[in-house]
């Protein structure tokens, strides 16, 4: 599969291959001249740089890789400190910043501590007093903002994420986050085949709760659903709100027989709930199965037919559509279709 590489990787990869290329001239320099133990450090971070660049072009992985590589460069600057001497803290500056770009906040502070750690005990004698306080000051600040600006940086994300996945009225996941979960799940069912159940589920006579409560105590009702929902479902499982008072359940593991049952039991919850008191809530439940060779919009119609006929055959109950099994002239026309698809 050939996805378009993230900007992290881009980033990663343009430094490991920036800084192996600007630190081989070093590495030969030295060992010309004589200084095996400077031109060995050299040369094998230049061969680290290269494996790790190699690791994220082949893996696509990134969160390994930039722990290497803030390793390296809090290795290197250690180094470079202890055998060229303090006036080369300043490139202390730089890894600060490398580090944040890089690790999450805690990481990154905790890979700066580290950092300073070792560091210290060479500002301590190799500086005068005030050029010491200057230096740790300096260097202190640098990772205190730094700190403060990713953690900012991290929440301003997290919380766009939250606005662009969830319903804001009952904390399910939207419609946008069922797509992209579905095109996730199809995509894994082509490389190896896997189980995938989806519950359409639709409030009964939902309107006449807004016309005898009015809107607001409908909103309780659908707040009150989800919660239900959520209690029941396990953690590989998750909730929709797919429209104004449609519900969706994705389940990874269950079959159909399965994800029958949870919907039956979801059936029974949400009717005990007594969500509007004495006013009976029901939901009518429509179950179906992930197939072979199947689009999402074909899975989610199976959904929504099986929801139309739990409605149709008087509301409150369960159904999983069997559709029957396939012609035959489907099933060839198919494995013509796979025989012709290029493999991977
Ligand atoms: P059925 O059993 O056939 O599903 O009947 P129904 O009345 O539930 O179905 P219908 O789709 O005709 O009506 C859905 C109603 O849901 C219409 C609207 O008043 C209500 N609704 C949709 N979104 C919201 C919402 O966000 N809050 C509230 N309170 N009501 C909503
Ligand atoms: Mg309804
Ligand atoms: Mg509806």
């Amino acid at each position: 599969h050939s996805t378009a590489r993230k900007t992290e990787e881009l980033i990663l990869l343009a430094m490991t291959m920036a800084g192996s290329f600007a630190v081989f001239p070093f590495a030969i320099t030295r060992l010309m001249q004589g200084e095996w133990l400077l031109g060995a450090l050299d040369l094998s971070l230049v061969v680290s740089l290269l494996l790790i660049s190699s690791y994220v072009f082949r893996t696509h992985k990134t969160e390994f890789a930039s722990i290497a590589v803030c390793a390296l460069s809090v290795g290197a600057i250690v180094g470079t400190v202890y055998i060229k001497g303090v006036s080369q803290v300043f490139w202390t500056f730089p890894t600060v910043l490398i580090v944040f770009y890089l690790l999450t906040p805690t990481r990154a502070l905790f890979a700066c501590a580290v950092a300073l750690t070792m560091l210290l005990p060479k500002l301590l004698t190799g500086n005068d007093t005030m050029t010491l306080m200057t230096t740790l000051s300096t260097i202190v600040l640098t990772i205190a903002f730094s700190y403060a600006f990713s953690k900012q940086t991290a929440n301003q994300r997290d919380q766009l994420v939250r606005l662009a996945t969830k319903d804001p009225l009952t904390g399910a996941s939207n419609r946008r986050a069922l797509s992209a979960k579905l095109d996730e799940i199809i995509a894994q069912h082509r490389r190896e085949p896997v189980t995938a159940s989806i519950l359409m589920i639709d409030l009964d006579h939902f309107k006449r709760v807004n016309d005898k409560f009015g809107h607001a105590a409908g909103d309780q009702v659908l707040i009150g659903l989800v919660r239900v929902i959520k209690q029941r479902i396990r953690s590989t499982d998750s909730v929709f709100r797919i429209g104004g008072e449609e519900f969706a359940v994705l389940s990874q593991r269950l079959d159909e027989e399965a994800a029958e049952a949870l919907g039956e039991d979801l059936r029974v919850l949400v009717e005990a709930a007594r969500l509007a008191e004495d006013y009976p809530i029901t939901i009518s439940v429509g179950v179906a199965q992930l197939r072979n060779g199947e689009t999402f919009d074909d899975w989610l119609r199976r959904g929504d037919n099986a929801l139309y006929a739990a409605k149709d055959q008087g509301r409150n109950r369960v159904i999983s559509v069997q559709v029957p099994m396939l012609s035959e002239i489907e099933v060839a026309r198919m494995e013509r279709d796979a025989a012709q698809k290029p493999a991977g």
